[in-house]
């Protein structure tokens, strides 16, 4: 929740034109802060922790941002020129996302009036790049924000910010469940977890399958009951579905029960999200008369756990799990929806040639384009073949962007994509909840140049989230970022990842 969080504001300033100086800049900057928060474009609320005059002061602010687990993020703004040595020493141990804004109190120059005193008071201009240089000269990653601070363009870049650096102090406290391991052989969706806790803050834990068996065991026939009619009552079925005699009810019955199951150890282990594989459901002997385990994967639920906010990743692919918790997160009260989603089959058709995305289960019901159809069908993989509960939908028309973080050895690559979704059809002989995209700049482009970057068949996807979220993700991470949009050529696709591999070789 972006209310867990607040951003902290700092005023740069100096003792040199007085006390009564600071005095106006402090009133300059209560407005503007209070101007921010009212604007309503902004998702976490701005703290204004006063003006830094010195040294001291800005190292006990920076100190202070550190451990405190509320603030997210700080935004710094050079009222007057802030002599930049002062911010050598609080620059160097913040550990939270910097915004550097580059605005002015006043607006437009009164020309016939200006003095030296309006000038003295409204300094940013050089102020700020005084700051800039010590950032750029130490090195220190941060967002460069210009504009002025009533402009709604301008705020609307701060809420960017904001919903990531939320985001990023989400996932420094993120566990992630993996129940069962890795899909066997598989590389892409694997990697390096000491070095993803290192770098992107995120927990990853092994728990058996046996751990969930238990809490399977513990669910009330009481609370399935009513999560079943939860069910009838939310999504389009055919009436038949509700009658307890039939073998799809008794499906429908033990999705709901493998989703309180799995909720109720998340809440348990206080993770944000999970990953589950289908060769690890419990026991293996299906035929074994007192056997406790899930008749499949339990795909309806991670569809409903995914829309409420936890993390998934199929076939034990924990890092989008991971990235999946922080894009739904991110987010928060934005309109279209986000999923976990795989790219699929190709569908050949000139200039409209498309990836179908899906999965055998588990899309999540945030990107539907309708209502969701809850439908049980036979699905054949696995450690258990059976009829499975699912739900069934086609996706939003629209532009939207898909994300992936890789291992590539020495560092994380996350790779971007704009997309555009077109209609998706129903699939009557896959009955899976599905979308249908192009990528930008093309097709043939778009999946040459995410195969060159080594991307994922798995992705992380939003029609809410821009590319200058994940431009702020990156930044704040400090890892790689490989954009591919509508000026992405392979040429230049290609020297940008040899250029890469040299900065990351040289950065180590
Ligand atoms: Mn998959």
């Amino acid at each position: 929740m972006f209310s867990e969080y607040e951003i902290w504001w700092v005023t740069g300033a100096q003792l040199l034109y007085g006390g009564d100086a600071v005095v106006k800049v402090d009133a300059h900057s209560r407005e503007m802060v209070d101007g921010l928060n009212n604007s309503g474009r902004l998702p976490v609320k701005i703290v204004y922790k006063g003006t830094a005059n010195s040294s001291r002061e800005v190292t006990d602010i920076m100190r202070s941002a550190n451990n405190d687990n509320r603030c997210a993020g700080v935004i710094t703004w050079m009222h007057t020129f802030s002599p930049a040595k002062m911010w050598i020493h609080g620059l160097q141990q913040l550990s939270k996302p910097l915004l550097h804004f580059h605005t002015q109190y006043n607006a437009e120059i009164p020309w016939d009036t200006m003095d030296m005193d309006f000038m003295n008071l409204n300094q940013s201009a050089h102020g700020d790049r005084e700051f800039g240089h010590i950032c750029a000269r130490l090195g220190i990653r941060r967002k460069v924000v210009v504009g002025h601070w009533t402009d709604a363009a301008t705020q609307d870049r701060i809420a960017v910010w904001q919903r990531v650096a939320a985001g990023w102090a989400d996932s420094q406290d993120m566990l992630i469940l993996r129940f069962g391991d890795q899909m066997n052989n598989v590389a892409v969706t694997d990697g390096d977890k000491v070095e993803a806790e290192s770098q992107l803050g995120y927990h990853v834990d092994y728990c058996p399958v046996s751990k969930l068996m238990d809490y399977f065991k513990k669910v009330t026939d009481e609370d399935t009951k009513a999560l079943v009619d939860e069910y009838f009552r939310l999504y389009e079925h055919k009436p038949e579905l509700e009658d307890p005699a039939t073998e799809e009810y008794k499906k429908v019955w033990n999705a709901a029960k493998a989703e309180l199951a799995l909720r109720a150890i998340l809440k348990d282990k206080g993770a944000k999200g999970f990953t589950t594989n289908f060769d690890d459901l419990g026991t293996h002997d299906i035929n074994d008369p007192h056997f406790i385990g899930f008749d499949q994967i339990p795909g309806l639920a991670s569809q409903r756990l995914m829309a409420e906010g936890y993390g998934f990743g199929a076939e034990g692919d924990w890092k989008s799990a991971a990235l999946y918790r922080t894009v739904w997160f991110m987010s928060q009260g934005l309109p279209k929806g986000c999923s976990f989603l795989e790219d699929y089959t190709l569908n050949f058709d000139g200039a409209n040639s498309s990836i179908l995305q899906a999965h055998m289960l588990e899309v999540c019901p945030l990107i539907a384009a309708q209502r969701p159809r809850l439908e049980v069908h036979f699905l054949g993989i696995g450690v258990r073949k059976s009829l499975t509960a699912r739900l069934v939908f086609t996706s939003k028309e629209g532009p939207g962007v898909t994300a992936t973080v890789v291992d590539m050895g020495n560092r994380f690559r996350l790779i971007v994509n704009d997309v555009n979704c077109i209609a998706s059809k129903p699939l009557p002989k896959l009955p899976v909840a599905s979308a249908l995209w192009i990528p930008e700049p093309d097709f043939a482009t778009g999946a040459a140049a995410w195969i060159l970057a080594g991307g994922t068949h798995h992705s992380c996807f939003s029609y809410d989230l821009t590319p200058e979220y994940w431009e702020d993700y990156a930044e704040m991470a400090g890892i790689e970022m490989l954009r591919i949009d509508a000026k992405t050529t392979i040429p230049e696709f290609k020297d940008r990842i040899r250029w890469n591999d040299v900065y990351y070789l040289l950065k180590k």
